[in-house]
């Protein structure tokens, strides 16, 4: 990453501006994680970022499978697996530490290829990212800046204009560019740019987080505690080979740092570990920081070519441990859309499918731990008891263990790119999963035979109309013989699917082998209908 002046002019006089493909506000790790995408796809950024090192405070400390896969495409799985763990899965207790729910996610090659729950530190994560974006020239990572107006020329509308200046002093300058991505955080620029406007979903707690490095035995399930007390409500989980990490909500008017004190730690850990008399070289307080967990989504996350990612467009209690595997699923869902939208033509109503495919998608994450919260803590109101109890009970109930256990994310909602799911297990709008293969003799994670575009896969050799199909999507055909790619097939009752370059399936063959819907998904993506497809197409 340069830190050069390509692509910036001055307000004013001087030389005529550069317009950049992409300017992305906040190089945190959903920033720069689109910038990556972006960047393997081609597409030149500039990452726009107010602080010079990665932000260093405790935050995320869990990811799924499905988001592993993210990184996978962006290159960088292999540097995160050697800094993660897998972890067994979520255990809800009671006051008393009794079990009262236990959801394994302990699977070491879950459905997605990978250990279905990891544990990792985020600086960890936001450096390795930056040190994978630093090695593409088609990003620059631009520190020390503030981005302080976000503006499209309504002459002319795929045209946006950044204000910035150095936080250091000096004055603000301009950049244009076709597409601006606001990755900018809780309290985003951008969104306020666009006129966006938070809903509140009802959630709203202060928490002490907590980080510790100790050599002492600790009484660990290798997995999450939530403790469900309204007295004092916990999260615990270990983070690392000597790394733990707690989260205790704050009673109205508690002081964290009152709370933080070595004397107070000691005696809340208690549960879990024997500190009252250790050193602090055998138990050390790494950190301390009070959040508030909000649950709140925007209620627009794109006016013109301008669009919210991150927590720029959805905050979540991390009860599940969501609110950055969903930032990572936006640049995902994004990137190769606008790719296909500023480097191949294809129609701008393509990215209308952003909003559409994940505001439903965040807000059912954000629901699901707003539930995971009022379980652990009863609430704030008088139903608090009542709710307890409910929530109790639900969570033995099959459908609502199912999401924390085997499918924790629902299919993507109907929308331009995703048609009507007419049965429950129509596999239009969920994501393919990543069976391990064996190639040539060699086993593979599925995602590296498939490439980084479009594929099919089949069971069998294609027909007509579908080969004529990935010819014109330049997708390679994968025939999966048997197995569990043919197995999930079968489920989804077809005998091929169009997997599109973020692993959701884009359309499914129907009996006679056409893709019934391709006269609605090829014109967004500027792809011919070839005529043996537009014969059977329904
Ligand atoms: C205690 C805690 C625990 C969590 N646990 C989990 C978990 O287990 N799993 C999970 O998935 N998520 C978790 N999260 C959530 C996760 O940390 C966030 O969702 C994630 O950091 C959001 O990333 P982001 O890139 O969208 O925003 P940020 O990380 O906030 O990055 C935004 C960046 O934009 C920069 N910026 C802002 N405004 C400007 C501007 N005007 N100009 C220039 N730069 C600007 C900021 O400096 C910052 O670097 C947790 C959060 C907390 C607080």
């Amino acid at each position: 990453m340069s830190s050069g002046p390509s692509g910036t002019g001055p307000s004013g006089t001087g030389p005529s501006p550069t317009r950049l493909p992409v300017v992305i506000v906040g190089a945190g790790p959903v920033g720069v994680m689109a910038a990556l995408l972006l960047a393997r796809r081609g597409i030149r950024s500039v990452v726009l970022e107010r602080h010079r090192d990665v932000y260093p405070l405790p935050r995320a400390v869990a990811m799924d499978d499905e988001v592993r896969r993210i990184l996978q495409a962006a290159g960088v799985h292999e540097e995160f697996a050697a800094a993660a763990r897998p972890a067994n899965g979520l255990r809800l207790l009671d006051a008393r530490h009794r079990v009262m729910a236990e959801f394994r996610r302990d699977a070491p090659n879950g459905r997605h290829g990978y250990p279905q729950t990891s544990l990792f530190d985020q600086p960890d994560l936001e450096r390795l990212l930056r040190k994978a974006l630093s090695e593409y020239e088609e990003s620059e990572l631009r520190s020390g800046v503030e981005v302080i107006d976000v503006r499209e020329q309504s002459d002319d509308p795929g045209r946006v204009r950044v204000t910035l200046r150095p936080v250091d002093g000096g004055g603000s300058e301009h950049l244009w560019a076709d597409a601006v991505l606001g990755c900018d955080g809780a309290n985003s620029t951008v969104r306020q740019a666009i006129g966006a406007a938070w809903q509140d979903l009802r959630f709203e707690e202060r928490w002490l987080v907590l980080d510790v490095r100790t050599s002492l035995p600790v009484r660990c399930w290798e997995g999450v505690d939530q403790v469900c007390d309204p007295g004092r409500a916990a999260t615990f989980m270990r983070i690392g080979e000597d790394r733990y990490r707690w989260e205790f909500r704050l009673a109205d008017g508690e002081d964290a740092d009152s709370l933080a004190a070595p004397s107070s730690i000691r005696a809340l850990v208690h549960p879990w570990i024997d500190a009252g008399e250790a050193s602090a070289d055998d138990f050390e307080i790494i950190r301390h920081a009070e959040y508030t967990f909000r649950a709140r989504i925007a209620d627009r996350w794109r006016r013109g070519r301008v669009f919210l990612l991150g927590d720029a467009a959805h905050l979540t209690p991390p009860f599940i441990g969501q609110g950055l595997c969903a930032g990572l699923r936006d640049a995902y869902n994004l990137a190769w859309k606008l790719a296909r939208v500023l480097g191949d033509g294809a129609d701008e109503a393509l990215l209308d499918s952003y909003q559409s495919e994940r505001e439903p998608h965040a807000r059912h994450m954000i629901r699901l731990a707003v539930a995971t919260g009022w379980t652990m803590t009863g609430g704030q109101d008088r139903a608090a008891v009542v709710r307890r109890t409910v929530l109790g009970i639900a969570w033995r109930i099959p459908g609502m263990s199912a999401a924390l256990t085997d499918h924790l994310s629902p299919a993507l909602a109907r929308g331009p790119l995703v048609g009507r799911r007419r049965r429950p297990r129509q596999l239009v709008g969920s994501l393919c999963p990543q069976p391990w293969i064996t190639v040539d003799g060699r086993r593979v994670r599925l995602d590296d035979v498939l490439g980084e575009n479009f594929a099919v896969v089949t069971v069998g050799a294609p027909t007509p109309s579908l080969s004529a199909a990935a010819r014109v999507l330049d997708a390679p055909v994968i025939d999966v013989a048997d197995g569990p790619l043919a197995a999930w097939l079968r489920r989804g009752r077809t005998r091929a699917a169009v997997v599109r370059p973020d692993r959701v399936v884009l359309d499914v063959a129907g009996r006679d082998g056409s893709l019934p819907r391709i006269t609605s998904w090829a014109p967004l993506l500027s792809t011919p209908v070839p005529p043996s497809s537009r014969r059977s197409a329904a």
